[in-house]
């Protein structure tokens, strides 16, 4: 039995792109191999790949001017990609944190290593923190300065469930985000970005690969020193082929992309994830037992928080222990929060059915029933 996953990530696929992976398992396109047996380089691959960035393209609506690249190393290797390409000092042995100004807003934990890991290479100022309120909203940050690096957000934060309501205005500074929890939950104009980048694992495939989108003129920045795996203009010149890319990562990549153009595509995606969320949130906002930690303009589409009312930190925990032990036991899994964080939390990327999102809200009224009875 398939059971609704509410993981972070890796998270859900869809069921269709998990049964056609399988049909051609051992066979793919009549070629009589596995994808996962194809030479990257071979007639067989080459179309894989490029369907996968031709509906990435489509999807996105990636204009003209902008290379897409399929890469490794997850988010956490474009946190230092980003500065070592767009920042870092052309002296391999200058101190830490002596390149250019890059600017940070520190909306949770994954905005906070992005930054730590950037101070290695670049002068990283904090332009903003939501962290004294426990990042449950987004703060509103200064402009930069014209000769700043790059200014980095995370769009969406996995972790404590917000997400930007507007884009900062950065003038000619590029704009680079982390999309690692929202690319293609909802439109998003590409040209407002320098850099989007993202790990498969939540909306897109499995985890192995990431998808980065940057804009031309910011290929080629990288200081000569920095080792080619880690470079933009490397991986660019190859069509990410410098080295084996994660093929059949790319490839499953492809299917999901199919699977969200044949369900209406990125607009009619955000419609259902909208209902879906709306549903949990008019839910926790009505209920007296379960609330969203979550400042109501900064919500996530995505992922989202909830805990007990229950004040009693004793209490709240063998509440939480027992509604997350529960829900797997109906089939409704991977519902604990983040360890850092703690209460439980539900993501709900675009692979999670309405279906599913229903079926939790009724456990969660069902279990507030049985708890105050
Ligand atoms: C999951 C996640 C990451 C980490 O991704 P990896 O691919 O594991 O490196 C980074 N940023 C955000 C916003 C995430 O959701």
């Amino acid at each position: 039995m398939r059971v609704y996953n509410f993981s972070p990530g890796p998270s859900a696929l869809p069921l269709p792109v998990l049964e056609r992976a399988a049909a051609e398992m051992t066979d793919a396109n009549g070629t009589g191999q596995s994808v996962m047996e194809m030479s990257h380089r071979s007639g067989d691959f080459r179309p894989i790949i490029e369907k996968a960035e031709a509906l990435l393209r489509e999807l996105m609506e990636i204009p003209g001017g902008y290379r897409v690249l399929f890469l490794q190393g997850g988010a956490s290797l474009q946190f230092a990609m980003v500065p070592l390409n767009l920042a870092a000092n052309a002296q391999p042995d200058a101190q830490p944190g002596a390149g250019k100004r890059a600017l940070y807003v520190e909306t949770g934990i994954w905005a906070k290593k992005a930054a730590a890991e950037a101070a290695k290479y670049a002068e990283v100022v904090t332009a903003a923190s939501s962290k004294d309120r426990a990042y449950t909203y987004i703060p509103s940050a200064p402009a930069p300065a014209p000769d700043d690096a790059y200014y980095h957000i995370t769009l969406n934060n996995t972790i404590v469930g917000t997400k930007w309501a507007g884009l900062p205005e950065t003038g000619g500074v590029p704009l680079v985000a982390d999309i690692s929890s929202c690319i293609l939950s909802e439109p998003l104009d590409v040209s407002k970005f320098g850099i989007l980048y993202a790990g498969a694992q939540k909306n897109l495939g499995p985890a192995g690969t990431t998808v980065v989108i940057i804009r031309e003129d910011l290929i080629g920045r990288a200081p000569e020193w920095v080792p080619a795996m880690l470079r933009y203009d490397v991986h660019a010149a190859e069509g990410s082929m410098y080295n084996t890319p994660p093929c059949y990562g790319i490839y499953i990549i492809g299917l999901v992309l199919q699977w969200l153009k044949d369900s209406g595509g990125v607009s009619a995606a955000a419609r259902r994830n909208r209902e879906k969320a709306d549903l949990l949130y008019s839910y926790l906002d009505h209920s007296s037992f379960f609330r969203s930690p979550v400042e109501k303009p900064f919500r996530s589409l995505m992922n989202i928080p909830f805990v007990p009312v229950e004040e009693d930190p004793e209490k709240r925990g063998a509440l939480e222990k027992r509604f997350v032990a529960e829900a797997a036991g109906e089939g409704l899994v991977n519902l604990a929060g983040h360890r850092l964080v703690g209460g439980m939390r539900a993501s709900i990327y675009n692979a999670m059915p309405l279906e599913g999102v229903g079926a939790l809200a009724a456990f969660m009224k069902k279990f507030e029933e049985k708890a105050r009875s």
